[in-house]
């Protein structure tokens, strides 16, 4: 099934899952309205958090949290994503083991079920692609017991549109995040106040010396490379650093660190990580990376533009490394105004 094959499934998937729900209330005039809200969001933050207040509305009796999973070579971790008030929590949460009631509904080893029963009301399970990505737990707080059906039909509608949020956001050679995803979260991180104790950095990758694999063993092999450097990207960065092909052999990491030292020595274990990793048929390949912080007063291109200049440097200064704009301008070995010109090509 091609990507708009995908995408047709799933429209017709959510306009079934519409009809069901309305045809159960359709004389609510303010579920429309939720719906519209719901359907409107473009960022999966933003589709969570209406989720949540939709469900609160409409079932005013109960509490309602998010949680959301991560799996690790096949075991299920789990932590609160959106709370009872409809709060991200300010620190990203340790992720935990699931009690052994949650952890069966998680592996589904339990018979599958759209809504399931726990010691403290109810749960839903999110799917994306046959996994469990998230969880709704609900609890009553009066004597009512919440509508299940109701439950389920906004469960089905949020995961449908997480799918779609899936394939608009995602690169189909590497499945990384795409560019669409990264201009998106860049101007979103910069326009955001950020709370975290940790600084944000953006990173720019490229890889060294490309054209000489392609020409060498093929566009194949090219893509292999790629594909296969994604995947070390994943295995080595956190869970919250966000990852992005941002196009041909280039990507960009919006990565969280405690300072600028501390997100150097990352992205140096990276470029390590990768030249004593070698690669099948091609042998070693290695990157370049320029970084900057992500200073909230410059505008998302001017930000791109320190991390290119920087990565531009550390191509011209034997490639394999590592260099941080702001470093390079103390140092007076690039300035912003330079525009970065020459043989390589970076965007
Ligand atoms: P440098 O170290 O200066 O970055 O050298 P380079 O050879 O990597 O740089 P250049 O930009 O000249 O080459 C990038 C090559 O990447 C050119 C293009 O054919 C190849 N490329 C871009 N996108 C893809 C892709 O999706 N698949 C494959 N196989 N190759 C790609
Ligand atoms: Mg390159
Ligand atoms: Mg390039």
């Amino acid at each position: 099934m091609d990507r708009s094959q995908a995408a047709n499934a799933i429209l017709m998937e959510m306009s079934n899952s519409a009809s069901d729900f309305m045809s159960t209330y359709s004389s609510l005039p303010d579920i429309l309205d939720n719906l519209v809200e719901l359907t409107a969001q473009r960022e999966r933050q933003r589709l969570e958090i209406s989720l949540l207040t939709t469900l609160r509305e409409l079932l005013p009796e109960c509490t309602v949290a998010l949680y959301s999973c991560r799996w690790i070579d096949g075991h299920p971790w789990w932590r609160i994503q959106l709370d009872a008030l409809n709060e991200y929590p300010q620190q990203p949460q340790p992720w935990t083991l699931p009690n052994s009631k949650m952890l069966r509904i998680l592996l589904q080893q339990e018979e599958r079920q759209a809504v399931y029963a726990t010691e403290t009301g109810l749960c839903v399970p999110l799917f994306q692609a046959n996994q469990i990505v998230a969880v709704l737990m609900i609890t009553p707080q009066g004597k009512q017991a919440p509508d299940s059906k109701l439950l389920i039909a906004l469960a089905r509608i949020h995961e449908n549109f997480l799918n779609l949020l899936h394939v608009s956001d995602s690169d189909t050679l590497t499945g990384l995040n795409n560019r669409r995803k990264f201009d998106a979260q860049l101007y979103s991180m910069v326009a955001r106040q950020q709370h975290s104790q940790l600084l944000p950095f953006l990173a720019l990758l490229d890889i060294d010396h490309f054209k000489q694999v392609n020409d060498g063993y093929g566009h194949i092999i090219g893509d292999e490379v790629l594909l296969m450097l994604a995947q070390r990207m994943q295995r080595f960065f956190g869970e919250d650093d966000g990852l992005y092909r941002y196009g041909g052999e280039e990507f960009a990491i919006l990565l969280q660190a405690v300072s600028a030292d501390k997100a150097q020595a990352v992205l140096e274990g990276f470029c390590q990580y990768i030249s004593n990793q070698p690669f099948p048929q091609v042998g070693r390949v290695t990157v370049s990376i320029g970084f900057t912080r992500l200073d909230p007063s410059q505008a998302p291109s001017s930000l791109i533009n320190r991390a290119d200049k920087a990565l531009y440097f550390s191509k011209s200064n034997g490639r394999n490394q590592v260099n941080q704009f702001e470093t390079l301008q103390q140092q007076g070995v690039v300035s912003e105004a330079e525009v970065s010109s020459g043989d390589i090509d970076l965007f």
